[in-house]
């Protein structure tokens, strides 16, 4: 791969890589580049700004401190890891890029990042839009009464909010709550058929944490603290993430760095549980609806829950589930996949730093993959795959759609109701639409 030439006058000393290294195990293995390229040819966010990730670590190795520090491209890798995934020496870079975010005045660093880690330390909920308990309590007792009353057999539904000694904590990504509140009710009627013992919690029920893509340390774990405070003051025996990577990876990576105490509770992701719950026959999903239709379906492996965190068995995972729901002959994986697959550019705080034009060319790798199947669905365990994925399609015009799972899921029960489908395309709006 090309690569712009890196201009020094003199050899200088790396104060800035000689801190790093003594914050990382191994030192990162920091000096052991081959300068191989394996990085920056897998790398979506190579040649913005005139930089890739080799060229940043030969930038580091050889001092140019101050050109690197406060280089606009530590905004725009989304720390997706896959360059660290691809490396054969194993060379942190993005923990590189974490680093060098911090060197960034606080307040110079972006502001719409910025502006979602101080909102969600407004309060005790964690929400990044600084939604305030009775706001969320309101808004879900509000929706649970609206689906009780209207559609036929969910008058029991439930949507418990502390709720003592429930089996699993829910985290809740505060989009729902705050601008598309029908999405959160696919997920209960799930839950409910899967004969889950679940709550949210009125304090720390907010899934996101963006003071993690603003650098910002203390308070990154201030939040996952919060939040699993609650779930442990709540005896639940799971801290259950809903659909949505960074939050996952956030409260699982969190507690891991920080040393929060946390022993008697386990950090899961939903996706695990909806395919146990599909292997145990507790969610009769049936993909007969798409036998004839034959529309194709793909997906996107959040870097978040799959390469760094959970790995492939969760990768798996995801793919019986969406197999079961449409059926395996309609269902086409993106290449490369899994763990080794590339990040959509809304990682990392990409959609909400302001650098839209560099998000949008990030992307375009993505959106090739997704083409390149022919698929008309993206299936997508994640709020920012989610709504990147779902932009890119309409920027560049291919005129896919993505879905969470959820919606998926309680397409394939015959559950989601009409209201519930705002995601999906004229072809299923009316498809298993229940009595
Ligand atoms: S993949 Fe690793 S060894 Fe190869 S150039 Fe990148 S950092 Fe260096
Ligand atoms: S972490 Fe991802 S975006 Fe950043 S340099 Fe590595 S591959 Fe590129
Ligand atoms: S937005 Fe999705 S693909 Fe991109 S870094 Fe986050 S989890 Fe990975």
């Amino acid at each position: 791969m090309a690569e712009a030439a890196i201009r020094i006058s003199k050899e200088k000393k790396s104060i800035f890589m000689d801190t790093v290294k003594e914050i990382l195990p191994d030192k990162g293995n920091l000096n052991l580049c081959l300068t191989c390229g394996l990085c920056s040819s897998g790398c979506p966010a190579t040649g913005l700004e005139n930089m890739d990730p080799r060229k940043f670590l030969r930038m580091a190795a050889l001092g140019l401190d101050d050109e690197i520090t406060m280089h606009p491209w530590v905004w725009l890798c989304t720390m997706c890891e896959r360059c660290l995934y691809a490396c054969p020496m194993k060379i942190n870079i993005p923990r590189l890029v974490y680093e060098a975010r911090k060197l960034w005045p606080r307040e110079k660093r972006p502001k719409g990042i910025l502006g979602s880690c101080d909102m969600a330390l407004r309060n005790m909920s964690c929400s990044a839009m600084g939604t305030p308990e009775e706001d969320f309590r309101f808004v879900v007792n509000d929706l649970l009464e609206e689906v009780r009353a209207n559609q036929p057999g969910w008058e029991n539904l439930q949507a418990p909010i502390d709720k003592q000694g429930a089996h699993f904590f829910l985290s809740q990504n505060s989009r729902e709550p705050v601008t598309e509140p029908e999405e959160m009710v696919p997920l209960w009627k799930i839950l409910h058929l899967a004969g889950a013992d679940w709550t949210y919690s009125c304090t720390g029920w907010g899934g996101e944490n963006y003071c993690m893509f603003l650098a910002d340390d203390e308070n990154w774990k201030k939040i996952a603290e919060t939040t699993l405070q609650a779930a442990r003051d709540l005896e639940c025996r799971y801290y259950l993430n809903t659909e949505c990577g960074h939050a996952t990876y956030s409260v699982w990576m969190g507690q891991k760095r920080y040393g929060i105490k946390a022993d008697d509770i386990e950090i899961v992701p939903i996706v695990r549980y909806y395919a146990k719950w599909i292997r145990e026959g507790k969610l009769k999903v049936s993909s007969d609806w798409n036998k004839d239709r034959k529309i194709i379906f793909t997906t996107q492996d959040p870097c978040q829950q799959i390469r760094k965190s959970f790995g492939d068995p969760l990768a798996d995972d995801l793919r019986f589930v969406i197999k079961s729901c449409v059926g395996e002959e309609n269902f086409v994986d993106v290449y490369p996949n899994k763990s080794n697959n590339y990040c959509c550019g809304g990682g990392g705080g990409f959609l909400q730093s302001g650098y839209t034009e560099q998000r949008l060319k990030y992307g375009k790798m993505k959106f090739d993959q997704v083409m390149a199947t022919r698929a008309k669905y993206v299936a997508v365990p994640c709020h920012n795959c989610h709504a990147q994925i779902h932009e890119l399609s309409g920027h560049f015009e291919g005129e896919f759609h993505v879905i969470h799972l959820w919606t998926l899921i309680a397409l394939s029960l015959g559950v989601l109701a009409e209201n519930e489908r705002a995601y999906l395309g004229p072809d299923l709006q009316e498809v298993n639409l229940p009595n």
